[in-house]
């Protein structure tokens, strides 16, 4: 098969792209570079079932010759990570909102099915866990630019839902929970790449708050088989689907998990929230799937432990830095 992943040279497009390749099948990227990586994708440049396009989603031309050159499409292109959704709203609102609207009418056009990336952060402040995909979104003010990401991937949902409904389009909606694995990097914000490289260099280790928050790391390698998985299943369509790990941590926890991981000298330092993001910074205090509906569907569950995840991370991180 074809497939088309918009965002394929970031942290998770690229290792869908590598997952794609190693099943047999012919892929396409496009990506603009703005947090994506060529480091991503090197290793696949040359081989004759890769072809990339470094370029923009809001290129309408080139956007419609992809789609149109592919099965089905991987829509992943989006605004990534909480710093710089509170340091980059305007971005962050405009790429999420419009770069979906552009891919759903390309697509639309062909009947191609699309898989739309969502996050767990639409759950918001939700209280009851585990998260259940047809639970209530409960998100803060919009004074407050953390959650403009939110609700940006909450229009995501609707208008992928909606040209399902509509225009008969088969889309499907996947909420991912802190993907994490090699080649993500800290520059965003994210937790585990950060604190693998404080440790690493024996320097303090930034928790944010109280370090009580929870959250459920899922390997990215386990995240892109259910996204293939899920996207050749015609039942999945119309749907919205949870895909995470459910071994609940918290980051105080996480942070000593990786020091000992690297027999690190580094202290834990906690940082304020207001001190880390930006004034009146709200944050979730527990982040856990249900993901007993995309385990109906495929059997799917993560295979890689917590363990696995900062070892590998370690791993990349030193291989990086030499
Ligand atoms: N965090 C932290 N120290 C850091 C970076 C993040 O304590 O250097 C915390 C952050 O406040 C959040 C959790 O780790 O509670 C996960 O943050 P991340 O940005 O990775 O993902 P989020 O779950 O916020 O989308």
């Amino acid at each position: 098969m074809r497939f088309l992943i918009t965002g394929g040279a970031g942290f998770i497009g690229s290792h869908l792209a590598d997952h794609l390749l190693t099943a047999g099948h012919e892929v396409f990227v496009i990506d603009d570079l703005s947090t994506g990586s060529m480091d991503n994708i090197r290793h696949l440049k040359g081989k004759s079932r890769f072809h990339y396009e470094i370029d923009t989603i809001a290129n309408g031309p080139l956007l419609h010759e992809l789609v149109d050159s592919v099965d089905s499409v991987f829509h992943l292109a989006a605004a990534v990570g909480v710093k710089l959704v509170v340091e980059s709203p305007v971005r962050t609102i405009e790429t999420n909102i419009h770069g979906t609207g552009w891919v759903l009418a390309a697509a639309a056009m062909k009947k191609k099915p699309v898989l739309v990336a969502s996050s767990s952060e639409v759950y918001g402040k939700a209280t009851r866990v585990p998260f259940r995909e047809d639970d209530d979104m409960v998100l803060g003010p919009s004074s407050k630019a953390r959650w403009s990401y939110a609700c940006s991937k909450a229009i995501d949902e609707f208008l992928g839902l909606a040209y399902f409904r509509e225009r008969g389009l088969p889309t499907v909606v996947v909420r991912l929970f802190n993907t994490v694995g090699p080649r993500q990097t800290g520059r965003y914000g994210m937790v585990v790449p950060t604190f693998v490289r404080q440790a690493l260099a024996h320097e303090p280790v930034t928790v944010y708050g109280d370090g009580q928050q929870t959250r459920c790391f899922t390997h990215v390698r386990d995240v892109v088989q259910a996204l293939y998985d899920i996207i050749l299943k015609t039942e999945a369509y119309g749907q919205v689907f949870n895909v995470g790990g459910v071994q609940e941590i918290s980051i105080e926890d996480l942070a000593r998990r990786v020091i000992s991981a690297t027999s690190s000298r580094s202290e834990l330092s906690y940082v304020p929230y207001d001190r880390a993001y930006a004034e009146g910074f709200e944050d979730m205090q527990r982040r856990l799937p249900s993901i007993d509906k995309v385990q109906a569907l495929l059997g799917w569950s993560p295979q890689m432990s917590l363990d696995k995840i900062i070892e590998d991370v370690v791993a990349f991180e030193q291989a990086t830095s030499e």
